[in-house]
């Protein structure tokens, strides 16, 4: 262990590392080798890896002395190769200090610039620049960055340093400063260092350089840095690479310059060279926005736009600038982001790696570079990300241009973003909504009678409930918005308001007052913040043609209705993968016989009900059996705990007895009587179908019913008739026997003309245990992980929303187990469900219908592990659809 290499030198067209070691040398890192071996020019350095950072941090902040003793030898080959030296008093090199993690986190980490000045150096560098000015600046720039970054003196103290003195010389810009200003304030700014830390500013330079690099690995837990991962789930323990650079300047006159440019166009996706850049200036300056830089081509001017582009400022920089740009898209083969710097003169490549891209963009790019013959077809999938790109272009979106600050965050629940006035009720949401006005629905969580408001309302907003909550779920099958969980938020019904406490102090709107919620992230925010719509281009089309030519698993969609079914098939479903029965419970003609059925006493009550539900199952089963004609529909019976359709109250239950027209105190006995300690483990899923039998009876009547009238229509109905929460072999037996004797009763010498299948959800884990009996009986499994997820970790699906954040936060859980199929544990059982139910069954046909059959990860765990589908919510099936493909891609 202690003789690993954790230095990594590059320069003068070698380097120790290559451009495939981000994970060790992170993004820049690896970038700056590559592009050294590519004979590019790249000032000379060193990558102290991110393997060094994570040591780092084990050892309590400590790095390992032969950090230092590799750092030293790497720094000797930087200085042969500049022909300067570390510290020297003549001729002193000075490098630059910089993060790079694996994932770009743009600003998010320390960058210290000029490091090896002095009061010695910043003389040998007025002499050999000839520039007093330049030299005192960028000894000025250093002692502010070392000091705010390094000693953690607050960067306002230098800047209110500055702009004190601008104020003594009567002048605005610090370009007006001259060389005596900048060393007098490098002398102020030394002061204040003394004072607030108790000692001088370190004047050696392996001493700075040291210390530079340990705060650069202390920064990659900075608040901002740690906030960015958690937003962008990127995992804690990946740890930063420092990068130590020779330092070029861009700031060294008129024949200098920076810049940032992107090899296409990083909106559209046009294959038109794009950037801007600064004359005289350090990268910082383009960052800081002090000065507004400038465009790289012509063709990027406004028509009104006069200032000068680098094509027409430096026409020779800009070739040779050109010329890189190609050379790397196509040894990369991909649209890449660039930093440059021109010292007097002379280009110099500071960075390279993947640029980011809208989804448009994403799209256009890598069907682009098929189109030039950089990449082939099944390379190119894996230029587009399921997540990002693919979401963004279904969904509408927050305009990129608008400037909000959002008013809290909740769980991003269902993506796109939308807004409208606050209704706080499920009526109030149905009657806006029929006079065409456009409302968000807020409530502190949502249950089964929300399901018309949710359904009139643009987007939903909760203060409770996680991923696989009601509001989640059934928002994600409608394709609607939804923020669910959002623990900042309190509803109000009775006042009219929903209030957010932020860190100014709650803020309180009212039923009417417009708000926009963004689901794609999980941000609320104040007022009608601008969308803007996807646009399906040709581009979509051919794209996803060739995902679907490279995957191997097939792709579902969840529905409940024949419209999503319509939709999901639309988006590419071959089939429905979960229909959860009692979301078709949920109408307004319908619940009161649901309840009627519920609050019955007694089979003869319980079967009246289920008789005047019974056609309107028949019809959905129909109508959806049309809508996948030809397709596998997966329909499960009755799974929910039935006090989630009774009143909890006493004053709701009495409303419903008189809606009812029931006897008040015996309906609120039964209410009572259904209430369970624990619903989600209680009477539930195949649990009713043992003890009420009529109710699956009904169910597979109007399944089998429905398939035969579809058939008689010309309509190919193909049935997989799915048991929920199935434990014991014993429980599948028994109502798989009564499925059979009602196929028997209803189809009678017809049955033959009906295929249909009968299997069960694998989402009890005594149920993976035993899949090898339970696959003798069962024709197919999905595996239900949200369940699985819930009671392989005894996580409650509806309340572990007050401890996961946490438990993501502190690095616990890399990722919400219920939104990413955990792999270590809940995977093992899917694993070892698949293996032992085909153990018994060969050919026995797996899927998987949880949320996570739209969660790229976990619809790659599914292609590794043998699974036949994954079936998601409607408007994930392009996300699975290219997930699936771009595992398929990898596998080989
Ligand atoms: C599951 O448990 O994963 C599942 C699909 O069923 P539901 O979410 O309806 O419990
Ligand atoms: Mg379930």
């Amino acid at each position: 262990m202690g003789g690993e290499r954790a230095v990594y030198f590059f320069g003068k067209g070698a380097a120790d590392g290559d451009g495939s070691m981000r994970e060790l040398l992170g993004g820049k890192g690896a970038g700056l080798a590559e592009m050294t071996r590519l004979g590019l020019p790249v000032p000379p350095g060193f990558t102290i890896t991110t393997a060094e950072c994570i040591r780092y941090y084990d050892a309590g902040r400590v790095l390992r002395s032969e950090v230092q003793t590799q750092a030293d030898a790497a720094m000797a080959r930087v200085e042969a190769c500049m022909g300067r030296r570390f510290g020297d008093a003549e001729n002193p090199l000075l490098v630059s200090v910089r993060s790079g993690a694996r994932a770009s986190m743009p600003g998010m980490m320390d960058t210290v610039l000029n490091l090896g000045l002095n009061d010695t150096t910043v003389q040998a560098l007025v002499r050999q620049t000839g520039n007093p000015r330049f030299a005192w600046d960028s000894y000025r720039r250093f002692v502010h960055m070392f000091g705010d970054v390094v000693l953690g003196v607050d960067h306002e103290e230098f800047e209110h340093i500055l702009a004190e003195a601008k104020r003594e010389r009567g002048v605005n810009l610090d370009t007006q400063l001259d060389a005596g200003d900048l060393e007098r304030i490098t002398g102020l700014y030394k002061e204040r260092v003394r004072a607030r830390t108790g000692a001088d500013f370190p004047e050696d330079p392996r001493q700075q350089l040291w210390t530079a690099i340990q705060a650069v690995f202390g920064s990659w837990f900075n608040d901002r840095a740690a906030s960015y991962r958690r937003m962008n789930r990127i995992p804690h323990d990946w740890g930063t690479a420092a990068n130590v650079q020779a330092m070029v300047f861009g700031n060294m006159g008129d024949d200098s310059a920076t810049g940032v440019a992107f090899t296409r166009d990083p909106s559209t996706g046009e294959n038109r060279f794009y950037g801007e850049y600064l004359l005289n200036a350090q990268g910082e300056d383009v960052v800081a926005g002090i000065r507004t830089p400038c465009p790289l081509t012509v063709a990027q001017k406004e028509p009104d736009e006069d200032v000068p582009a680098l094509e027409e400022a430096m026409p020779a920089m800009f070739r040779e600038l050109s010329d890189i740009r190609t050379r790397l898209e196509a040894h990369y083969k991909d649209m890449l982001d660039l930093e440059f710097t021109i010292e007097r003169g002379r280009l110099w490549m500071l960075q390279t790696r993947s640029g980011k891209r809208t989804g448009v963009a994403a799209l256009r790019i890598a069907t682009d570079l098929v189109r030039d013959g950089l990449l082939d077809e099944r390379k190119a999938l894996l230029r587009v990300d399921p997540d990002v790109h693919l979401d963004q272009l279904l969904h509408p979106m927050i305009d990129p241009h608008a400037k909000v600050e959002p008013l809290a965050k909740g769980l991003n629940a269902s993506p796109g973003a939308s807004s409208g006035e606050i209704v706080l009720t499920a009526e109030a949401a149905v009657h806006a909504a029929r006079d065409g006005r456009k409302v968000v629905l807020v409530r502190t969580e949502t249950s089964p009678e929300d399901i018309e408001g949710m359904a009139a309302a643009r987007a939903i907003l909760t203060a409770r409930g996680g991923r696989t909550s009601h509001a989640a779920v059934v928002a994600r099958g409608m394709g609607k918005v939804c923020v669910a969980g959002c623990g900042a938020l309190t509803v109000d019904g009775r006042a009219g308001t929903a209030t957010f406490e932020t860190t100014h102090g709650p803020v309180v709107l009212r039923t009417g007052d417009a708000i926009t919620v963004d689901g794609t992230n999980g941000f609320v925010y104040r007022g009608h913040v601008p969308t803007v719509d996807p646009e399906l281009s040709s581009d979509y089309d051919l794209f996803m043609g060739w995902a679907d030519r490279a995957r191997r698993m097939h792709v579902r969609a969840n529905a409940d209705t024949p419209q999503d079914a319509a939709a999901g098939r639309k988006f590419g479903a071959e089939g429905i993968g979960l229909c959860r029965t009692e979301h078709m419970f949920f109408g307004d003609e319908r619940l009161p016989w649901v309840r009627r059925m519920i609050l019955a006493v007694d089979e003869t009550e319980r079967r009246a009900a289920l008789a005047q539900l019974a056609p309107m199952q028949k019809s959905d089963f129909e109508g959806i059996f049309t809508a996948m004609d030809g397709l596998p529909v997966t329909i499960r019976l009755l799974d929910p705990p039935l006090h989630e359709f009774v009143p909890h109250t006493r004053e709701e239950s009495d409303v419903l007895a008189s809606e009812l027209q029931m006897e008040p105190d015996a309906v609120w006995r039964r209410c009572q009587a259904l209430r369970e300690m624990n619903p989600m483990l209680g009477h539930r899923g195949c649990r009713l179908g043992i003890t009420f039998p009529e109710i699956y009876e009904m169910q597979a009547q109007a399944i089998f019913e429905a398939a035969h009238a579809a058939h008689a229509r010309g309509v190919h109905a193909v049935p997989e008739i799915m048991l929920p929460l199935v434990g014991t072999t014993e429980e599948f037996r028994r109502l798989r026997a009564l499925i059979l004797r009602v196929a028997t009763t209803v189809l009678g010498a017809e049955r033959d003309k009906v295929p249909f299948l009968i299997g069960t959800m694998i989402e009890v884990p005594r149920a993976a245990l035993v899949a090898d009996r339970i696959a003798d009986e069962a024709e197919f499994f999905s595996f239900g992980t949200n369940d699985l997820t819930q009671l392989v970790f005894g996580y409650s699906r509806d309340d572990a929303g007050v401890f996961l954040p946490a438990y993501v936060d502190q690095g616990i859980l890399t990722r919400d187990p219920f939104q990413s199929l955990d792999l270590e544990g809940v995977g093992q059982m899917v694993a070892m469900g698949t293996e032992r139910g085909r153990a018994t069954r060969p050919d026995l046909k797996v899927g998987i219908c949880g949320e996570h059959g739209g969660d790229p990860a976990s619809v790659e765990f599914c292609h590794r592990t043998g699974l036949d589908y994954v079936s998601c919510s409607p408007f994930r099936v392009p996300v699975a659809r290219l997930a699936a493909a771009q595992a398929a891609v990898r596998a080989t």
